[in-house]
């Protein structure tokens, strides 16, 4: 193995108070009333206290963001609404090293991953101040005379983002930076694992607000876990709850919030696979399969999780996968070392259900191939440091059918297209999905209504690393929300059809006579 000894606890506290001051962030939350605390998973260890809110304090945080969107943000013009954005973005460029340095202290990530997870805030700044000048409706001939029909789009009010630990930033950029630009002012819940990295994006924010002379109350942080969450879910001030994390956790908000007839926006678990054809290239497949499968160490929404393999390659392409991760083994450690590519998993949690999957795959009649074991434990026995797994299973076995958030890759084998199809739409979950293949039609049979039942289908490229200008999202399990680009903004507002009479007369529609 590469890596020297962990850093020291300590040492990461000190950097993680430098890159807040560095993003404007000179003073932790005091008197919020519930004591927490920020930990990095690279030792396991505690960076300080961090004062999180009670419910009442996040009803207070409700009630300001609410007070701004009426007052105030919903009746600046968007273009204007998105030189706010427009300066975030600035300053996100200004800071990339200082945001990222806190994504790799909380959530682990190697520091490319973690910068690149800041360029995509960027990005979706970018698409956001476009968007603010093309949140366009649509006008359609009506069937009376001398009236116009149209339709306008206003923003909808206060956006309850609630968001995981994986991506701790990014995700929030995705709904805040639309959310802005539509009229809407944001109370976010961040995970209760990354409060810091909420501090230091809330901190530009407010930067840019000062900046633009836009209201500091369009955005407010909320800290702690659900039970804060969940004043957000309840609030029926909270126009949309936007939430990103677990199955489990959307199944508890999901009926909340419909019972107020509030609005929801899941993006939950994925449990994505790469289809490999026979005419596959395989220098592709195992490129994109292990960036996909064990970057972010498993750790992401879109990890491939299962290579549903033809029988005439599946010998080769294990061969080869396997080759690869022997490989990552040497590059296992401290996620700021320059040679690292698998970081920590962010606690314990994710290392238990490794090895508890891992066992039930192994009574399944499973063969771990590569991985499963834990590293560096003597040096940190806090931090929870895996070699990523790959288990050749003989069936999609229930453990195979469970999002286990931690990298383990199934390797399936199929005969015919349509068993491949079977194999791969057979999960509760429906996030991102991938063949690789040669074959043209082929491509196009996984691409059609018959083919992948996910939000998102690629054709020769992992299932991970999805472009902010498309929508992002699932079905099934995963939630059905959509996120980031494309018209995903309409989730964001309130559509409005206005018929306008011109001519003088009243003509009823469907020509309905009355009086
Ligand atoms: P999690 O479900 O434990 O927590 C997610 C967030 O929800 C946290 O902020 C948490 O405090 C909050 N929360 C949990 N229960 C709540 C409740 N009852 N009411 C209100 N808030 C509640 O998820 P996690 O471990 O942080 O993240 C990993 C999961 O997130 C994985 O399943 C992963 O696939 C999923 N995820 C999905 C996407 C996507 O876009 N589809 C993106 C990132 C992560």
């Amino acid at each position: 193995m590469h890596t020297g000894a962990l850093p020291d606890t300590e040492v990461l506290a000190g950097r993680a108070r430098t890159a807040l001051e560095r993003c404007g962030v000179t003073r932790l939350p005091e008197s919020l009333g519930a004591p927490g605390q920020a930990r990095t998973p690279i030792t396991g260890g505690t960076l300080f206290p961090v004062e999180f809110d009670t419910p009442a304090s996040a009803e207070r945080a409700v009630a300001e963001v609410h007070g701004s969107f009426t007052s105030a943000w919903r009746d600046t013009p968007a273009p204007v609404r998105g030189q706010l954005v427009h300066r975030l973005g600035e300053l996100l460029r200004e800071h990339k090293a200082d945001l990222a340095e806190l994504v790799t202290l909380e959530a682990g990530k190697i520091r490319s991953e973690a910068l690149g997870e800041v360029q995509e805030m960027i990005d979706v700044c970018d698409f956001a101040v476009g968007l603010s000048r093309q949140l366009y409706g649509r006008t359609m001939p009506s069937e009376r005379p001398g009236h116009r029909l149209m339709e306008t789009w206003h923003p909808l009010g206060v956006v309850g983002v609630i968001t995981a630990f994986n991506f701790p930033v990014a995700v929030w950029s995705w709904n805040t930076c639309v959310a802005l630009v539509c009229g809407d002012t944001v109370v976010w819940k961040p995970s209760e694992l990354t409060p810091l990295t909420a501090l230091g994006c809330h901190g530009l924010l407010m930067r840019a607000a000062a900046d633009v002379g836009a209201p500091a109350d369009v955005h407010r942080v909320v800290l702690g876990g659900a039970e804060v969450g969940d004043v957000l879910v309840n609030d029926e001030r909270v126009a949309l709850v936007s939430a990103t994390g677990s199955t489990a956790m959307g199944r508890a908000v999901a009926p909340k919030v419909a019972a107020r007839m509030g609005r929801y926006l899941l993006e939950l678990g994925g449990n994505n696979a790469a289809v490999v054809a026979p005419s596959a290239d395989l220098d592709l497949v195992v490129r994109g399969s292990v960036f996909s499968a064990a970057g972010t160490a498993g750790q992401r929404c879109t990890t491939l999780r299962r290579l549903i393999v033809h029988e005439d390659v599946v010998d080769q392409v294990v061969e080869r996968v396997v080759d690869g991760y022997q490989q990552l083994r040497e590059r296992i450690g401290d996620p700021y070392e320059e040679a690292t590519l698998v970081g920590p998993l962010v606690g314990e949690r994710g290392h238990t259900a490794m090895r508890e999957a891992l066992e039930q795959a192994r009574a399944d009649g499973g063969d771990v191939l590569v991985g499963g074991e834990r590293r560096l434990e003597k040096d940190a026995e806090d931090a929870y440091y895996v070699e990523p797994a790959v288990v050749r299973m003989p069936a999609q076995t229930e453990v195979v059918r469970t999002e286990t958030f931690a990298p383990i890759l199934y390797v399936l084998t199929y005969r015919t297209l349509e068993e491949a199809v079977e194999l791969h739409n057979g999960v509760p979950q429906g996030l991102s999905s991938a063949i690789f293949t040669q074959d043209q039609a082929e491509a196009e049979r996984f691409l059609s209504a018959a083919g992948s039942d996910c939000g998102i289908v690629n054709v020769n490229i992992g299932t991970s690393g999805a472009e902010i200008g498309g929508a992002f999202g699932g079905e099934k399990d995963t939630g059905g929300g959509r996120e980031s680009g494309s018209d995903s903004w309409k989730a964001y507002m309130r559509r409005a059809t206005n018929t306008v009479n011109y001519g003088g007369e009243l003509p009823l529609a469907q020509g309905v006579r009355f009086l």
